[in-house]
């Protein structure tokens, strides 16, 4: 991550993940359209086989465009890992509130990079592993509690993914004004491969969650949410001196939200759009300050309210936005990389 002085870039991390192509679309006849040129830099081509079609439509062939980090096939889960989430593991242990979320069109690697496979996991066992390895690594005097939740924000309502049963669950604000999921299932520490079933199991419960065969948008957001509690003892009892909050999100499909969405601009909220996914646009927006818009409006849906207290402030953000990178996908593509440009 380049680091220019600009305390709002450290506030804010965005990676762009190009997925290998499938074969679904290379079967479909689907070219590559889009490549990472270096460690930030990621061009896309326009299909368009008429040069004077692209004149009229007043594109230019080729576009790049600019991330903190920009990742190809090439790139591993690990990878994607250290470059986007690993940093945050110190800050979640000492206090302080982070969120990385997947953002981009369905198909295009969300689920892939947050959850990931037995053989490849994502980030939230990453992150999990390596969370409780630097705790079992601190030498001070102080005790730490891990906890675990997993939802669903569907339609504006919260469900338990680790306990569907539930029903839907209320947002509320404790005595010290943290927001809570009244009623969440949440499990404390336990170790990798129980982590890896027990979230694998959560997300089959989401709801129209797509398969690889059946690509049917999905407008669900899954939430893992991790909070690390640092105890120290004071005559004898423990007491709670900091709490740290890490959310891991994958995103709703951007494909409905990018249509209305105008980079520089307020997004509009129409009636059939996600509205959470809207609002985190906004909110991310404000933080990046490329609207100009300071004002942050967290009330606006279900997922910014549980994210007030870690989205700006002191609390760190990492998107990693998603894109595949056949000609099939040009207009999805063109619009999630100008959503998640980082040229200001
Ligand atoms: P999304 O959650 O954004 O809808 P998925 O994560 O389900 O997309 O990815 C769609 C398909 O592409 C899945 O079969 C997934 O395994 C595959 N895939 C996505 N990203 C990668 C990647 N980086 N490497 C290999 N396969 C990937
Ligand atoms: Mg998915």
């Amino acid at each position: 991550m380049k680091d220019t002085g600009d305390s709002k870039d450290q506030q804010l991390t965005v990676a762009l993940r190009i997925r290998p192509i499938s074969v679904a679309e290379l079967e479909e006849g689907a070219t590559l359209i889009a490549h990472r040129v270096d460690e930030q830099v990621v061009v896309l081509m326009d299909p368009m086989e008429d040069p004077d079609d692209i004149l009229r439509a007043n594109r230019s062939r080729e576009k790049s465009y600019i991330f903190d980090v920009a990742l190809d096939f090439a790139a591993t889960q690990e990878v994607v890992y250290r470059a986007t989430t690993k940093g945050l593991i110190e800050g979640v242990i000492s206090g302080y509130n982070a969120t990385v979320f997947a953002y981009g069109p369905t198909g295009c690697g969300k689920t892939y990079t947050m959850l990931g496979t037995d053989l490849e996991p994502g980030i939230y066992v990453r992150t999990l592993n390596d969370l409780f390895r630097a705790i079992e690594e601190t030498s001070d005097d102080m005790e730490y509690e891990v906890s675990m939740s997993y939802l669903e924000i569907y339609n504006e309502m919260i469900r338990d993914l680790l306990n569907p049963a539930l029903g839907y669950l209320d947002l509320r604000e404790d005595s010290k004004g943290i927001i809570q999921v009244a009623g969440i299932t949440e499990v404390s520490t336990i170790n990798a491969k129980e982590v890896m079933q027990l979230l694998t199991k959560g997300n089959k419960q989401r709801t129209q969650e797509p398969t690889a065969a059946n690509l049917t948008s999905s407008r669900s957001h899954a939430v893992l949410q991790v909070t690390v509690r640092q105890k120290s003892r004071v005559r004898n009892v423990l007491q709670e001196i900091r709490l740290g909050r890490l959310f891991m999100i994958d995103l709703a499909g951007s494909e409905r939200a990018s249509q209305t969405q105008n980079r520089g601009q307020r997004m509009k909220e129409g009636a059939h759009i996600n509205r959470s996914l809207l609002a985190l646009g906004n909110c991310i927006n404000a933080l990046s300050d490329r609207a100009g818009a300071k004002y942050v409006n967290y009330r606006d849906s279900k997922l910014t309210r549980l994210l007030k207290d870690s989205l700006g402030g002191n609390s760190r953000t990492v998107m990693i936005a998603h894109i595949s990178p056949a000609s099939t996908a040009f207009e999805e593509s063109r619009s999630t990389l100008t959503y998640a440009d980082r040229a200001k």
